[in-house]
C-alpha cells in the first residue's frame, strides 16, 4: 500500500479542487506506488461554526483511522461500477491513510498555489484520517482529452405520451436541450449530437469530433463537453500549438488543426470498446423514460393508497416523484441496496420494462436504475493521445487503458423531480422547433409498441 506520510509537501503539485475535494499530482522521487498518480484530498469551509461540527463528529486526537469510513467514491466504484464497467476503463483508486500533522505541513505549502476564491472560503479537512490515491489521467507527458459524451439513446415509444412520443423518437435528448439553451440566450451553441459519437460508424464519429472541436474552438474553452489538457495544462484555442509534439504548429489554421485533433482522436474512439458499454447501460437501465417513471410512481402511489384507506373519503394528495411517499420505500439508497440491485439488474428475475407492474419492488428497480442511468449520461471519457502531428499519420498502438472513464458518482433520489420538470420544458420548447432527425444506431427492433402502464385518468 502507499504510503504518501513518508512524501514531503514539495513532492506533490497542485492540480485543480472542486466543491468539496481538491488534488494534487504526484512529483516526488520515483516509487511504483505514487508514480503517475493523484492525491485527492477532502476539504472544509472555514467558517468556525462547521469546524466545531466537524470535531464533534470526529475526534481527531484519539480516532484510529480505521474507524473513518472510505471514501464514497471508493466504495461505489469497487463494490458497483467494477461490476458494470471493465476494470481497464476505471481510474485505479485507493484509500491511503494521512494524519493531522501531515496534512497541516501540507496544507500550508500548498495554500498560495490555490485561487483566492476558493482559499477564503474553505481549506483542507484537517480532521480526515483518509484520502484518496487515483490514477492521474490528466498530468503526465501526453494529451488528455476529456469528453463528455452525454444521452446515448432515443427514449423508447412504450411509455411516452402522446404529445411527446413524436419528438422524443426523433430528436435526442441532448440537441433537444442545447435547443432549449440557446432560446435562453446560452453562448454553448454546438452541432454536437452524441448519437453519432456513440453510433461506431467511423464518418459519424469524425462529425462529432469536428461538431465538439468547433464549439470549444467558439467558446474558447468554455464547452462543458470538451476539454484538452497538455501536460496536466488545460488548454485554450489561442494555445493550441501545445498540442503539437515540436510545441509549435507552424502554418496551421485552427481548422488544420481541428483536423488534426480528430484523426488523431478517432482512433482510440474507435477501438475502445467503453463508448457501446456506456450507450448500453444507459439505454437498458432506463427503458421507461423518466415519463414512464413518473407513470409506475403514480399508479403504485394510488394503487397502495386506495388499498390501505379503503373506505376513507380522503385519498392524500400525490408525492411527488422521488419525494417521501408514505406508502413505499422512497429513501435514498444506501451502498448495501446499490449491491442488490446490481444482482437483481444482472439477473434473468429482474422486472420486465415491457410488463410493469405497480408493485412497490418494480417501482423501487426502475428508480435505482434511472438514477444509475443518469450516472452513465454524465459521467465523461478521458482519452489519452500522443502529441499531434502537424501531417496526420496513423498512429501507433493504443493501450488498453487509454480510454477511461471518470465522474461516476451515485445520483440522487431528490432529483428526480427536478429531472422530470426540466424534461417536460425541454420537449415543450422543441416541439415549436424545427425538429432534426437524429440516428440511434444500435435502437431495438423489438419496442413495445403500446404502453402497460395505464394511469387512471385523475392521475395522467
Ligand atoms: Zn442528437
Amino acid at each position: 500500500m502507499a504510503n504518501v506520510l513518508q512524501t514531503a509537501p514539495q513532492d506533490w503539485k497542485y492540480v485543480s479542487e472542486g466543491g468539496a475535494t481538491i488534488v494534487f499530482s504526484y512529483v516526488g522521487p520515483s516509487q511504483p506506488a505514487l508514480d503517475g498518480m493523484v492525491l485527492r484530498l477532502r476539504k472544509t469551509a472555514l467558517s468556525a461554526a462547521n469546524l466545531v461540527h466537524e470535531v464533534r463528529e470526529w475526534d481527531f486526537d484519539s480516532a484510529d483511522p480505521e474507524d473513518e469510513p472510505d471514501d464514497p467514491s471508493i466504495e461505489y466504484q469497487v463494490k458497483c461500477m467494477q461490476r458494470l464497467i471493465p476494470a481497464e476503463h476505471l481510474p485505479r483508486l485507493q484509500t491511503v491513510t494521512i494524519r493531522r500533522s501531515w496534512l497541516e505541513a501540507f496544507s500550508v505549502f500548498h495554500n498560495p498555489a490555490r485561487p483566492e476564491g476558493r482559499r477564503i472560503v474553505d481549506e483542507v479537512d484537517l480532521t480526515k484520517k483518509k484520502g484518496v490515491l487515483a490514477t492521474d489521467l490528466v498530468g503526465g507527458h501526453w494529451l488528455a482529452v476529456e469528453i463528455k459524451p452525454k444521452w446515448a439513446f432515443l427514449a423508447s415509444p412504450t411509455y411516452l405520451s402522446d404529445e411527446t412520443k413524436g419528438v422524443k423518437t426523433q430528436t435526442c435528448r441532448f440537441c433537444m436541450h442545447t435547443h432549449l439553451r440557446t432560446q435562453q440566450g446560452s453562448q454553448e451553441i454546438t452541432e454536437y449530437c452524441p448519437l453519432d459519437l456513440f453510433s461506431g460508424d467511423e464518418c459519424r464519429i469524425l462529425k462529432a469530433i469536428h461538431s465538439l472541436w468547433n464549439a470549444w474552438v467558439a467558446s474558447n474553452a468554455t464547452i462543458n463537453n470538451l476539454k484538452i489538457f497538455a501536460e496536466g495544462k488545460f488548454l485554450t484555442p489561442s494555445e493550441c500549438q501545445l498540442m503539437f509534439a515540436d510545441r509549435h504548429a507552424a502554418g496551421l489554421d485552427l481548422k488544420a488543426i481541428g483536423d488534426a485533433f480528430a484523426s488523431t482522436l478517432i482512433q482510440p474512439l474507435l477501438r475502445t470498446p467503453l463508448l457501446r458499454i456506456l450507450s448500453d447501460l444507459q439505454r437498458n437501465l432506463d427503458p421507461l423514460d423518466i415519463e414512464g417513471l413518473s407513470k409506475l410512481w403514480k399508479l403504485t402511489e394510488s394503487t397502495i393508497a386506495m388499498q390501505t384507506l379503503q373506505g376513507s373519503d380522503s385519498v392524500p394528495p400525490y408525492t411527488p416523484l422521488g419525494g417521501r411517499s408514505p406508502f413505499f420505500q422512497s429513501a435514498e439508497p444506501h451502498i448495501s441496496e446499490w449491491i442488490d440491485f446490481l444482482d437483481t439488474y444482472g439477473s434473468t428475475d429482474r422486472p420486465d420494462a415491457a410488463n410493469v407492474k405497480p408493485s412497490p419492488e418494480d417501482l423501487r428497480y426502475f428508480l435505482l436504475a434511472y438514477l444509475l442511468s443518469a450516472t452513465f449520461k454524465d459521467c465523461s471519457v478521458v482519452v489519452k493521445l500522443d502529441f499531434l502531428q502537424p501531417y496526420p499519420q496513423s498512429t501507433g498502438t493504443i493501450s488498453s487503458d487509454s480510454v477511461t472513464v471518470i465522474d461516476l458518482d451515485p445520483k440522487k433520489m431528490s432529483k428526480l423531480k427536478g429531472w422530470e420538470k426540466l424534461d417536460a420544458e425541454i420537449v415543450r420548447a422543441y416541439a415549436l422547433a424545427n425538429q432534426k432527425t437524429c440516428i440511434d444506431a444500435w435502437k431495438s427492433p423489438q419496442s413495445v409498441s403500446s404502453s402497460q402502464l395505464t394511469v387512471p385518468n385523475r392521475l395522467s
